[in-house]
């Protein structure tokens, strides 16, 4: 039967913020990426569907949409901070990164200092402008509502270099080789799957199926399909 008591409408609601490829992108009408078959492991766990709800990074990282019931789940790339662990609660980390620099090839950026009077994009809200701000005080610091925005800024020249985490910029270096990662920031991020304030029940749920997958394979096999390793 269906294990319903965990989520709030009979199907596992998940609030993430398109796109962030690979680990959530539209593929024609779709929704697909490593963070959807992580959390799909969990629906079939619960026997039920997931449902994947699009929404702003802004109310996803401040804890604001699962607290007022928009969704049971967030998997959005979202790196466990102390700060919106006063807002929500985490499972046990499923995935490591770190900030990353890009730019447009020819461009040769390789430090936050190289930066000093230049134009340096940062997508609101992330972990990745926290750290601009810390250390990058010489740049311009220019803000985009999406990743997508700021990959086509950085590409076009419209600013300098862009900061975002490593997994989803040597995704997008793959596909488009005029621009290049020039740097790795060592911020030793781990990405957790978030869900409201207290709901131990489903967040211990969560882990468990995260620890079956590492021991059964699927979290390897997943893994693969969207890094290739
Ligand atoms: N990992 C970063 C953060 O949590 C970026 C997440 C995202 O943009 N989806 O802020």
């Amino acid at each position: 039967g269906k294990d319903i008591s965990l989520v709030n409408s009979g199907k596992l609601t998940t609030c993430t913020h398109l796109p962030y490829p690979p680990f959530q992108s539209k593929q024609g009408k779709k929704i697909v990426g490593f963070d959807v078959d992580i959390v799909d492991l969990v629906a079939s766990a619960l026997h039920v569907k997931q449902e994947i709800v699009d929404t702003p990074f802004e109310g996803i990282q401040s804890g604001e949409d699962l607290n007022t019931n928009q969704c049971d789940v967030a998997a959005a790339g979202m790196t466990i901070t102390e700060v919106r662990e006063k807002n929500l609660d985490f499972s046990a980390p499923y995935f490591e990164a770190t900030q990353a620099l890009l730019t447009a090839k020819g461009k040769r950026f390789t430090s936050l200092a190289d930066l000093k009077g230049k134009k340096l994009a940062v997508q609101q809200g992330t972990t990745g402008e926290a750290y601009a701000q810390k250390h990058a005080k010489g740049a311009k610091l220019v803000q985009f509502e999406d990743l997508a925005l700021l990959l086509t800024a950085v590409k076009t020249g419209q600013t300098d270099a862009g900061i975002n985490d490593n997994g989803v910029l040597y995704d997008y270096v793959k596909d488009n080789p005029d621009t290049a990662v020039t740097a790795e920031f060592d911020t030793g991020e781990s990405y957790g799957i978030a869900v409201r304030t207290g709901n131990d029940a489903l967040r211990k749920k969560i882990n468990a199926v995260l620890k079956d997958a590492r021991a059964d394979g699927s979290y390897d096999r997943i893994h693969k399909k969207w890094f290739g390793t």
